[in-house]
């Protein structure tokens, strides 16, 4: 047995094989091979998996998100069986005495550039998915291959960091627990973590060790622990934590049905993050008023291309219809800093915080704004939904924001397409925001306070460095500060304001949000009984 700790990113227990996640190798050491006919035997061995993968992919993103998009996984197989292919890679292994992981990337790299010189656009675009296909090939060989799909039950997946895109491209359902060496508690990837549901931890001090791969483990996310083949005494106490959880769960289902209100009858809204449609389930399992934030740039993250307006569409339409006329508050693109979508292109930064990102997008390619805004207000018409734009800081901002919006609900209205009405609200999250909150509530119908970013931006702390988490602190004053003005002055301006950061589900302080006047707390499904318990001990 092992013991390894890290920082618990969600408290439970949870217990599996051990998968080993690694990044796709893009290279591969040259090596001279004496049996090339086993080398050979390898790589067909590597193909056969590839393929297996890929169908598997192909499935699962035609089941998520379309036939349209799923297609690319289908060219992959197409450019795997083909057999001039296979052939360049078993000439080059015979006559060459290479290893299979370089003779597969070779003939990734030369048949990309025979691609990239075609005049065809579209077979142009093909080599970047040969070179994939190959590293997909030369990372089972050399076991650094991200194997997605090829585990069957739910396994502890170690790694060394995820980013946001790796992690949405796993299958959730696979997923028992996350036990990162990297990572930061309020990183995007610790979000999804939570949504998930699934212990995790960061910044673990356990090594990756390849012979670890398929080994039992066991997280203990109250303890911030990783154990590594638990003797049978740690099983047994991991087993009373189960129990102990079990009875705490039953407990906190009790007060589903009853209302988020305090002994002295102050009433507050509960609802829950979602990151995708497919978390709608946990939100009505969990017995929240309704979604007070849906971070939509997920459905951009994991993909090849931008998600097309029907595909989107069709996603908000899900979950509007699936929450049966409960408020849905869809928030707009919030791509950038570290949710990266390489398709963006938005190059290089110095300080992506501070960078292009989220409404700076939207309002300078207006285009893919407008095409989110088409989705989300067509859908509209299934639901009670409203909109709200991420990270404003200027007056000119959300102002832009909505003449978009009026031109294409008039654009919409031209063509005779059916949408409903969706009040507007922006995310106060920046301090500026915070600061000049009186005029913006004099924009909008509601402000959410996004408490991971306004505490980065108001401590100058970047909420992914694992090295400033002592100096990220959620609880400074001038953050408490910041909250409480922006309450006070949409309450002036007659409209509502809430808490959908992390901050929200922090029931040590439930209570100073109620005496701010909080009119609403947005957390992750798992949390809203845990917090609705918290009110009504007030
Ligand atoms: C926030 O910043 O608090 C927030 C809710 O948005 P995100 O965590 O997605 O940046
Ligand atoms: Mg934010």
């Amino acid at each position: 047995m092992l013991k390894c700790f890290g920082k618990s990113v969600l408290e439970g227990i949870a217990a599996g094989k051990i998968h080993i996640f690694r990044k796709k190798g893009a290279d591969a050491e040259k090596k001279e091979i004496n049996n090339p006919d086993a080398e050979i035997g390898r790589f067909d061995e590597a193909r056969v998996r590839a393929d297996r993968q890929l169908a598997a992919l192909y499935e699962k993103t035609e089941k998520e998100i379309g036939k349209e998009e799923a297609m690319i996984f289908e060219v992959h197989r197409m450019m795997l069986a083909d057999e001039d292919y296979q052939d360049t890679v078993r000439r080059m292994i015979l006559r060459e005495k290479v290893n299979a992981e370089y003779a597969v990337l070779e003939a990734g790299k030369a048949y990309a550039q025979e691609f990239a010189s075609m005049e065809d656009d579209y077979m142009k675009a093909r080599g970047a998915d040969v070179l994939d296909v190959s590293r997909r090939v030369a990372g089972i060989l050399s076991g650094t291959g991200s194997q997605e799909s090829s585990f069957d039950e739910p396994v502890i997946l170690l790694a060394e960091d995820l980013s946001p895109s790796e992690t949405m491209q796993l299958d959730k359902s696979k997923i028992a627990a996350f036990v990162l060496r990297g990572g930061s508690a309020n990183s995007h990837t610790a979000i999804l973590a939570r949504a998930m549901n699934v212990p995790a931890l960061v910044q673990t001090q356990t090594e990756l060790k390849d012979e670890y791969e398929g080994r039992n483990g066991a997280v203990d996310g109250f303890k911030g622990m990783f154990i590594l083949e638990p003797d049978e005494e740690t099983e047994k106490e991991l087993q009373d934590k189960i129990n102990a959880a079990v009875l705490e769960g039953e407990r906190l289902r009790q007060l589903k049905g009853l209302e988020n209100v305090t002994s002295d009858g102050r009433k507050i809204n509960i609802c829950a993050n979602i990151g995708s449609a497919e978390d709608v389930e946990s939100v009505l399992s969990s017995d929240a008023e309704g979604i007070g934030l849906f971070r939509s740039e997920f459905i951009y993250l994991g993909r090849e291309d931008y998600p097309s307006e029907e595909e989107q569409f069709e996603i908000y339409r899900n979950v509007l219809s699936n929450m049966k006329g409960k408020p849905v508050i869809i928030r707009t693109l919030d791509i950038g800093a570290d949710k990266q979508a390489g398709y963006f292109k938005l190059g290089e930064e110095e300080n992506p915080a501070l960078g292009y990102r989220a409404i700076r997008i939207c309002l300078t390619r207006t285009e893919i704004f407008k095409t989110q805004l088409r989705a989300i207000l067509r859908a509209a018409a299934y639901g009670n939904a409203g909109i709200m734009f991420p990270m404003i800081a200027s007056l000119w901002e959300i102002r832009k924001a909505k003449e978009i919006t009026e031109e294409v609900k008039k654009e919409l209205a031209a063509e005779g397409r059916a949408f409903g009405q969706a009040p507007l609200g922006i995310m106060i999250e920046t301090p500026a925001a915070a600061i000049i909150s009186d005029r913006l509530a004099e924009e909008v119908a509601f402000f959410s306070i996004g408490t991971n970013d306004l505490t980065q931006y108001t401590l100058a702390v970047d909420r992914q460095n694992q090295t400033l988490e002592k100096f990220y602190d959620a609880h400074h004053e001038a953050v408490l500060r910041l909250i409480g003005m922006t309450v006070e002055n949409a309450h002036k301006a007659g409209i509502w304001a809430g808490i959908c950061g992390e901050l929200a589900a922090d029931t040590s302080l439930t209570k100073t949000f109620v005496d701010m006047g909080v009119d609403e707390l947005s957390v992750s499904p798992s949390m809203v009984l845990k917090v609705r318990k918290a009110v009504r001990e007030i």
